[in-house]
């Protein structure tokens, strides 16, 4: 892939979408529209052939081999951890954990630090926007600590008042952690106020980044979060890996989440000891050549330009709200000024499972249900609601026939 462009003025969107074979799929014979990129994005050619290549030319486990494919893979999987760091601007390498994707790794911050250091009556913040991986981990650990979770509201537009929050701060919160941007509302946090009340107490800042670190420029540094972390498969990537970026000296006070091969230093029959970070954390063989895609992937985004992609769709995201707010029988949920990457909503007399349905059949795929967040839904006295969601490839053309597929909603069911 070249001549993408870094300049705002020089990329050619097109261009970027005829990286993405699957797009010029037909579905139900018609052009695929892909709404559901929230959920997980499609892959562009260079991740399909970094996958290929890294199968076809190195394959071999990584770490410790002596021969030559060995070396070669662990030299390519390697390099991702450098630029992972540098995706999230961060300065040492041994700062990113891989893992299986976000779920894994806020279970591992949660069984690790969490089982370590949380106390009874100590408090957890989470938010009611929040992703299911980022409340079920939370009350597993707090079932076994005695710690105690509160979750702050947002108001009926999806805002979050900060306020709120610091209302519940007080001297046993231990853990705050939030979504970066929330995947039903698309409201997006204040990440960079929120680790700073954190610290004013001492606590830790957990930032969920799965529907942020594929929308936004993200600097860890900048931000002053303690973690980051994000699936692959949300940034054109392969499924089956994920990162998570933590402060040095955290990880190091940390015991090991998972057992086994590669994060050890020394074993003995009743006991071991541990490998630094970030080996510590990573048990086992990896998806090698998974992780070197999502290398692919990073290269593929740091191309275009995280500012530009978020320029795109900013612009997509307007169109598509304008247009659906000409429906009178549509309400969005989700009404934030600052939003990013999804629009839910629901429509008078059509379940959202039946607006999915009537669409996909116009080859439109778009997700309907509760989106893993369960208490946002009872928050709004719903129980699902249609999501559409877009990428860098996305198109307004692309909004223009899903509002022409909801009129055959209207048709059928309103
Ligand atoms: N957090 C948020 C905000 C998400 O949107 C998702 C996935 O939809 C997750 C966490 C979980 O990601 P994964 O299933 O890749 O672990």
């Amino acid at each position: 892939m070249s001549g993408l462009g870094h300049n705002s003025d020089e990329i050619d969107f097109k261009k970027i979408r005829s990286e993405f074979p699957i797009l010029n799929k037909k579905v139900n014979n018609k052009d695929l529209v892909y709404l559901d990129s929230a959920a997980s994005a499609q892959k562009p050619k260079a991740v399909i052939d970094a996958l290929n290549d890294a199968y076809l030319e190195t394959y071999s486990n990584v770490h410790r081999g002596l021969h030559w494919l060995s070396e070669q893979s662990t030299f390519k999987y390697e390099e991702v951890r450098k630029k992972a760091a540098n995706f999230l601007g961060a300065s040492n390498s041994n700062e990113i954990i891989y893992g299986s994707g976000a779920t894994h790794l806020i279970n591992l911050i949660a069984n690790s630090w969490g089982r370590k250091f949380l106390k009874p009556d100590d408090e957890i913040i989470i938010t009611i926007a929040d992703h299911h991986a980022n409340i079920v981990p939370w009350q597993l650990v707090s079932q076994q600590t005695g710690s105690k979770i509160h979750a702050v509201p947002v108001d009926k537009d999806g805002n979050f008042d900060i306020k709120d929050m610091e209302r519940l701060i007080n001297k046993k919160t231990k853990i705050i952690s939030v979504p970066h941007v929330s995947n039903v509302l698309g409201t997006v946090f204040p990440v960079k106020e929120i680790a700073r009340l954190a610290h004013e107490v001492n606590a830790i800042c957990i930032v969920d980044g799965c529907q942020g670190a594929i929308h936004l420029p993200v600097d860890v540094k900048d931000i002053n979060c303690d973690f980051y972390t994000f699936s692959s498969h949300k940034l054109y990537g392969p499924s089956g890996v994920g990162v998570l970026w933590g402060r040095l000296s955290i990880l190091q006070e940390m015991p090991p989440f998972l057992g086994g091969g590669d994060m050890i230093d020394n074993v003995e029959i009743d006991n071991s000891t541990y490998a630094d970070p970030p080996h510590r954390f990573e048990a086992g063989t990896p998806p090698i050549a998974e992780v070197i895609g999502f290398g692919a992937a990073i290269d593929f985004v740091q191309q275009i330009g995280m500012k530009n992609i978020r320029d795109h769709e900013q612009k997509i995201l307007k169109h598509f709200t304008k247009k659906l707010k000409e429906i009178k029988e549509l309400s969005i949920i989700g009404n934030s000024s600052n939003k990013s990457g999804v629009i839910s909503f629901l429509f008078d007399g059509a379940h959202p499972h039946d607006i999915a349905t009537i669409l996909d059949q116009k080859g439109i795929a778009i997700r309907a249900g509760h989106h893993c967040a369960q208490p946002l839904m009872k928050h709004f006295n719903i129980s699902s609601t249609a999501r559409a969601s877009i990428g860098v490839y996305s198109k307004e053309e692309e909004v223009d026939a899903l509002i022409e597929g909801l009129k055959t909603v209207k048709k059928l069911l309103g």
